[in-house]
């Protein structure tokens, strides 16, 4: 999951940076309103971290342009204890979560999972996918009940699949969202590490679609709940 936190304040900014990059998030920052403003108007994020008050252009009008270019990305906003003024102008300007500032990271942390599932059609902390449950809380994926040892990077790319289940996510889209760096992305990487996730979790849970990318379908093909086409004829 591909995260911009937009603050100007360093302290503040460095100390978000770090518990999301702990909680296996990519992290990006933008320091001013304008910076802001343009990379969420031309990258995609699954979500953005918005403090309203910023330089060079505020955040509430940062967040009315976003949207008015048709950036649909969930958006939580920090603002100033007390002031219901800004909270509500804020969330008719387009935003879908707010938190007063000074806040705890942990209610950062479980807002910003919440904010996730939801745009994703979730309203549960552990997805279900068949056999497999990611649970977004503690980082865990377990298949049939039992945990699965996987890497930051494999959680990562389990986790997006699963919170996009029943569309395909092209190879490229995956890149963006579960690797840092441009340096580390590669094409080929993609295909080792789904292969690898595949034997930690099961052949079936991702599939490939040949040309467009790869799905963790809505249903597997072999549940057992599947009905019997036979028996009706
Ligand atoms: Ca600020």
């Amino acid at each position: 999951m591909r995260i911009l936190v937009v603050e100007d304040d360093d302290t503040i900014a460095r100390r978000i940076e770090r518990a999301l990059a702990a909680s296996g998030y990519i992290v990006e920052r933008a320091s001013d309103g304008e910076e802001a403003w343009f990379k969420g108007d031309t990258e995609d994020y699954d979500a953005i971290i918005l403090d309203l008050g910023l330089p060079r252009m505020d955040g509430l009008q940062v967040l009315k342009r976003w949207r008015e270019g048709g950036c649909h990305c969930p958006v939580l906003i920090l603002t100033a204890r007390g002031s219901w003024k800004e909270r509500v102008e804020g969330m008719d300007a387009g935003a879908d979560d707010y938190l007063p500032k000074p806040f705890q990271i942990e209610e950062l942390k479980a807002r910003l999972r919440a904010l996730l599932r939801r745009s994703a059609g979730h309203s549960q902390p552990v997805l279900e996918v068949g056999p497999v449950t990611v649970d977004t809380r503690q980082m865990l994926v377990s298949v049939d009940g039992i945990a699965v040892d996987l890497s930051p990077l494999e959680y990562r790319l389990i986790s997006y699949l699963v919170h996009n289940k029943g569309r395909v996510v092209s190879q490229h889209e995956l890149t963006e969202h579960i690797y840092a760096q441009d340096f580390e992305r590669d094409s080929n990487a993609i295909e080792v590490l789904v292969a690898r996730v595949r034997k930690k979790l099961g052949a079936d849970v991702i599939k490939t679609r040949r040309g467009f990318g790869y799905i963790v379908p809505e249903d597997r093909p072999d549940d057992a709940g599947e009905p019997e086409r036979a028996k009706d004829h």
